[in-house]
């Protein structure tokens, strides 16, 4: 996939989650597993009674209870966190007690080990938090694993009644359908994330090497093409162009007009320089231009059709025209010259042009 390509979608599925996120999906969210559990207690009181544990009855009239209170506070608790962890505190303990009546046939035990990657991923307020879930609910998993391993321990015996298989299967597909909700948000915030941070190196990219008023490489980005082209065995054009009494637009004609004129300017030069040239702004109202595999004949007919452009455009500000001029002083570099001296040659020609009436190209 091009970069552009992988851009775009970064910034679509981005996109849709925050426009999801933005509809309080997370309330939502909050609600809709309190409401989950509230029904699975409900389902769980029936077969409790219908099966005679007496005790569980109890435990998930308290359940029932503790949920329904979630689904009023949820609104108006600001920390929702501590309603999850006082869920995964029940849950906990419902299954600790589910399994001290009925045994471990009834794989009660299975919400132990499942709420333990729910609480890695949910927004955990301390990263402690799912530790301590986790040091809390695997020893309790292990004793009560090996305790209740003798069936004849629990204090209600369902062997030979149909709800031991009945509960069984329901905390099957109950903990089998949490399992795979939390892979779905697990794999899709972990693209969420990776996609966000591939965009943000790429908008770092594009912010470090970019001037942002012009859009043109800065000063650094040019460098590597400037040791590239410097480095061949071909000569080549440096150029360094500066608009002529800018001081005088930004006086005249404000700032911000003077931005506008700068961004023009940079555009023109773009548009103008051969396909395989670069260009950077260099400084304040200055650019910078290379032309590999060039001569200068080819350079003084670059920086003049700059120069021309330039000097044809006319701006409008509150109604009155204007236009500009500017002075471009190039070098020839051949691959005996160290960049720097090319550089340097450029911009005392661009001095020169300056004192011999600017609006031209000088090239010796
Ligand atoms: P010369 O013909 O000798 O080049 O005269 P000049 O007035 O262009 O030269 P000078 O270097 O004295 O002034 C350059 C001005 O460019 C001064 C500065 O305020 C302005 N300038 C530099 N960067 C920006 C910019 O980003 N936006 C605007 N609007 N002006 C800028
Ligand atoms: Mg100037
Ligand atoms: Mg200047």
């Amino acid at each position: 996939m091009s970069s552009t390509t992988q851009y775009n979608n970064d910034l679509e599925f981005i996109k849709k989650i925050d426009r999801m996120l933005d509809r309080r999906l997370d309330h939502a969210a909050y609600v809709f597993a309190f409401a989950a559990c509230l029904l699975a207690h409900i389902l769980y009181i029936v077969l409790f009674t219908a099966s005679g544990v007496r005790l569980m009855v109890f435990f998930n009239a308290f359940s029932i209870l503790f949920y329904v209170s979630t689904l009023f506070l949820v609104n108006v608790i600001k920390e929702k966190m501590n309603l999850v962890y006082a869920t995964i505190g029940e849950i906990i303990l419902h299954a600790a007690f589910a399994t001290i009546c009925v045994g471990l046939a009834s794989n009660f035990t299975m919400f132990l080990l499942m709420i333990i990657p729910l609480a890695f991923l949910m927004p955990n307020k301390s990263r402690y938090a799912p530790f301590v879930i986790l040091f809390i609910s695997v020893p309790l998993y292990g004793i009560l694993n090996y305790h209740y391993s003798d069936s004849a321990k629990a204090l209600y015996d369902l062997s030979s009644s149909p709800y031991e298989i009945i509960f069984y299967v329901i905390n099957f597909i109950v903990g089998s359908a949490v399992l795979i909700y939390i892979a779905i948000i697990f794999s899709l915030m972990r693209h969420y994330l990776e996609s966000r941070l591939r965009l943000q190196t790429e908008q770092l990219k594009v912010m470090a090497s970019t001037d942002p008023l012009t859009k043109l490489n800065n000063r650094r980005e040019i460098q590597k093409r400037l040791e590239e082209v410097s480095g061949s065995s071909s000569d080549y054009i440096i150029g360094i162009g500066d608009i002529d009494d800018f001081k005088r637009v930004n006086d005249t004609y404000g700032h911000d007009m003077g931005d506008t004129v700068l961004a023009r300017v940079a555009k023109i030069i773009s548009d103008t320089i051969p396909a395989d040239a670069g260009v950077a702004r260099w400084g304040g109202e200055e650019f910078l231009f290379v032309i590999p595999d060039s001569d200068i004949d080819a350079g003084r007919k670059c920086a003049d059709s700059i120069i021309k452009a330039i000097r044809e455009k006319t701006f409008t500000h509150e109604g009155k025209e204007f236009s500009i001029t500017m002075t471009i002083g190039i070098c020839l570099g051949t691959s005996k010259d160290t960049i720097d001296t090319v550089i340097s040659t450029a911009d005392a020609r661009l001095y020169k042009g300056k004192q011999n009436g600017k609006n031209h190209t000088e090239f010796e």
